[in-house]
């Protein structure tokens, strides 16, 4: 087996803000985003593709993620002994888990392709299509930006509203003015310190009469006693995101939420998602998959789980202007892999890129 490893910087369409990137005086945030993408090659040639988009608020960064996958003895992987491989990986370093995910992903992807089907029926699942609706989000900007952009995702039928600025209120009134009663998400991103801040802003944002739910009011690091004193008076329904990292959290999480959100760079690849999912309907909780600043492979990896979910929030891709591969589609939101340039294993492709 061979290992190839190269990053990349994803370019965002507009600025990128949430709750933690707000720098005073400035506007925070990015307009990049850096990826490393894994391919397996076995000894017949048969291809696995995977994605790591590690992220600050788990201690992980880009140049970790490559120097872990640059001490992988590619011999030691194979499409044929996902456990054992996944094994070896553990066995190297602690944590670590968007690069342990690239590699999780990339053994699937070589695995289903090898079986002749697609990720979803190679692990057992369905996938409906043209049922699941992946939201569209919108990151902390001016009021001004933020009717822009609402009005740039018309053609999505659900909205999700990064919140935690100073300006909340304007934000959502912005949105508002271009999308008066569309459905939406909000995502506070850990941003409401106490107890009590948090359920203000919670019967604030139930007056809306649209919002779905609320993502992480209070930090993950919260009593947990203070996170079940907001669930009991919420009016809205809360969703745990940084509070589920992995299936140990399931139970804190259920006291704490109404469902949680279920990434692969968090939990480490689609085999550890599948169970992060798995495990919070076993404990009543609903699910959503979520997702970073990713390219087509890591959406199209998570889109497969997509019959274990409640709600979808794989939209990484469509936030970027230089996606080099395409996969899943979401046509007004609508995941779909009809039209997928392949349908075996993560159903990816590389992009052609247009010639001048
Ligand atoms: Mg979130």
């Amino acid at each position: 087996m061979k290992l190839r490893i190269w990053r990349y910087d994803l370019q965002l369409a507009h600025r990128w803000t949430i709750a933690r990137g707000l720098e005073p005086g400035g506007p925070g945030g990015k307009t990049t985003s850096q990826v490393v993408f894994a391919e397996l090659t076995d000894n017949d040639g048969l291809v696995g593709l995977g994605e790591a988009a590690p992220s600050a608020r788990y201690g992980e960064t880009t140049d970790a993620a490559v120097a872990f996958l640059e001490r992988v003895d590619a011999n030691r992987l194979s499409f044929a002994d996902l456990a054992s491989s996944l094994e070896y990986l553990r066995s190297l370093a602690p944590g670590q888990f968007a690069a342990k995910g690239a590699l999780d992903v990339a053994l699937l992807d070589g695995a289903a392709r090898r079986g002749g089907r697609p990720l979803h029926t190679h692990l057992g699942l369905g996938f409906a299509e043209n049922k699941h609706v992946t939201s569209f989000s919108i990151g902390i900007d001016t009021p001004e930006v933020i009717t822009r952009k609402t009005r740039a995702a018309e053609a999505y039928p659900v909205l999700k509203l990064k919140l935690g600025s100073p300006h909340d209120r304007d934000n959502l009134a912005a949105l508002r003015a271009a999308a008066p009663h569309k459905p939406v998400r909000v995502d506070a991103n850990e941003a409401w310190k106490t107890k009590e801040i948090a359920l203000q802003n919670l019967e604030w944002l139930a007056q809306d009469g649209a919002i779905q739910f609320v993502e992480q009011p209070m930090p993950a690091s919260a009593d947990l006693e203070d996170m079940v004193w907001l669930k009991a008076r919420s009016p809205l329904p809360l969703m745990g995101d940084e509070s589920y990292v992995s299936v140990k959290d399931v139970e804190r999480c259920a006291a704490a939420f109404h469902s949680v959100n279920v990434k692969l760079v968090k939990v480490g690849g689609v085999s550890p998602g599948f169970a992060a999912l798995h495990a919070a309907r076993q404990a009543g909780l609903k699910t959503m998959l979520g997702c970073m600043i990713e390219s087509s492979v890591l959406i199209s990896a998570a889109a497969h789980l997509a019959d274990l979910t409640d709600y979808l929030d794989l939209d990484g891709n469509l936030l970027v202007t230089n996606d080099p591969f395409c996969g899943v589609k979401a046509d007004r939101g609508l995941l779909s892999f009809a039209s997928a340039p392949d349908h075996l294993g993560l159903c990816v492709r590389p992009r052609e890129m247009k010639r001048l």
